[in-house]
């Protein structure tokens, strides 16, 4: 039985390659990537020729089976994603979970994710924290998510668009009430970025000016209540 390799891949500077990652790449049979173009590109940057397959989330069903097919031949197969985690708002988990129930061995190489250096670097609460993924696109799926998440005291992290992100940011005021967050932009590339202030000074640095990029979104938890408040309908 092969193995199927899960190998995260650069969200933006390319010397984040380790040396287990490019091995990997250079080692299995195919590479299972979401565009081939984009995944051939990196390849050629590494000096890596390999299969590739494609596999993104509109062939996820159909696709995975096939990929388990070669570890049952014998063949290892790497699945990545355009950048950062397979698996993370990126497809993997089709092919992670046929593979296991065929009794293959799942090796996740450790490496980059936007969630992780976008948390650390906020300067919020890193203890404990809720990735939700993309925010609902319209105001009133967005502010019926916000309030649903209103009372998680984890750090919420949520990856938004740079054309929804000032919406996301107003509509996150509205629901949550004025909280510590942060704006993650284009981690580990040229134009990075961490925007940190309450919700309400965001709000009005996004008035004043467009941001562009890849964005992580993170708002403090909801403040923990006090034994006292927990109890004050007690008799
Ligand atoms: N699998 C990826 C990961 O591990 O982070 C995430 C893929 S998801 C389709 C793409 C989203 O991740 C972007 O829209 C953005 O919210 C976030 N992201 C990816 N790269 C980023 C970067 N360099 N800086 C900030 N956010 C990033």
């Amino acid at each position: 039985m092969g193995k199927l390799y899960l190998a995260p891949t650069p969200i933006g500077n390319l010397k984040d390659v380790s040396d287990r990652l490019r091995e990997t790449l250079k080692s299995v049979a195919i590479i299972a990537c979401e565009d081939t173009r984009t995944t051939g590109k990196l390849l050629g940057l590494l000096g890596i020729r390999a299969r590739l397959i494609s596999y993104h989330e509109y062939n996820e069903s159909t696709r995975a089976p096939r990929l388990v097919e070669y570890l049952m031949r014998g063949e290892d197969v790497a699945v990545v994603s355009d950048a950062g985690a397979p698996g993370i708002s990126d497809p993997s988990y089709r092919v992670t979970k046929a593979a296991i129930s065929a009794g293959a061995q799942i090796v996740a190489l450790p490496g980059p994710c936007a969630i992780i250096p976008a948390l650390t670097a906020s300067g919020l609460p890193t203890d404990r924290f809720f990735f939700e993924g993309f925010l609902p696109r319209t105001t009133v799926t967005r502010k019926k998510r916000f309030a649903e998440l209103a009372t998680n005291s984890h750090t919420l992290v949520f990856y938004e668009s740079p054309h929804r992100i000032e919406k996301a940011v107003s509509d996150a005021l509205e629901t949550l009430g004025d909280r510590d967050a942060c704006i993650a932009r284009e981690i580990s590339k040229i134009h990075e970025e961490f925007l940190r202030g309450t919700l309400s000074e965001l709000k009005s640095t996004l008035e004043k000016r467009k941001i562009k990029g890849e964005i992580v979104l993170l708002i403090t938890g909801a403040p923990k209540q006090t034994k006292e408040k927990k109890n004050k309908y007690k008799k």
